[in-house]
């Protein structure tokens, strides 16, 4: 029997419990996709956290806290959502790891704010007020609905992955990509112009989107094509 790939998946924390928690639909995705998905610990010890990356044949990089505004050296405004330190360190360190290997890395909402940030861009802290548009970026449950478009880039990653040139996608994020980190191409934008997925051309699977697959899933062919793909990656 062929080995599944095995998936480090980010830990999502709970502030009110000083907890760990997950939600199953990204453990869920992947399994569906054939993967066998890891909840990774909140570790700090940098060789801890290397040697857990070697178990790991691909990372995903969940939603959650907003990221810390230093990381991409701005000073948080009143609108930014609490950081979690130990997350961004956990995650910064996991993905200069695979930038440096090659090791497939899929991005959902946070996940793709912070590889922006790693790499040098910059965020919205908050759309609603840095950035108010056409579009709400921030939709009530449940999640598996259609709120907003996105094109996607003709010849782009997600076109080749879904054969659309648009896509239908759930939202439910109040900070967004910026200025776009030089490494970073887009690879699907809202009609408001906000980067909404992105890919690294240098990089063998990185593809990070804003919205959220993982409540998608079950229903929607292009969000299945996203794990799937990326689960390939890391035979
Ligand atoms: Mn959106």
């Amino acid at each position: 029997m062929m080995k599944k790939p095995v998936i480090g998946v980010m830990p999502l924390w709970d502030d009110r419990l000083e907890s760990l928690w997950m939600l199953p639909g990204y453990l869920d995705g992947l399994r569906q996709a054939g993967a066998l998905p890891v909840i990774l610990p909140l570790e700090t010890e940098e060789a801890d956290i290397r040697q857990l990356y070697g178990l790991c044949d691909g990372l995903l990089f969940t939603g959650g806290h907003d990221v810390d505004p230093a990381l991409y050296g701005a000073a948080p405004l009143p609108e930014c959502g609490p950081p979690c330190r130990r997350r961004d360190a956990l995650e910064a360190s996991l993905f200069r790891l695979a930038l440096e290997a090659g090791t497939p890395v899929l991005g959902i909402c946070r996940g793709l704010q912070l590889i922006n940030a790693l790499l040098g861009g910059t965020l919205y802290q908050d759309l609603p007020t840095q950035r108010p548009g056409s579009v709400s970026h921030v939709m009530r449950p449940p999640y598996d609905r259609v709120i907003h478009p996105v094109a996607l880039e003709a010849g782009g990653t997600l076109h080749r992955l879904t054969g659309q040139a648009a896509l239908g996608v759930n939202s439910y994020h109040h900070q967004g990509i910026r200025t776009l980190a030089p490494a970073l191409r887009a690879d699907a934008c809202a009609p408001d112009g906000l980067i909404e997925a992105v890919t690294c051309p240098e990089h063998p699977f990185l593809l990070a989107v804003q919205w959220h697959p993982e409540f998608s899933f079950r229903r929607d062919g292009a969000s299945q094509a996203i794990f799937r793909a990326f689960v390939q990656s890391c035979q």
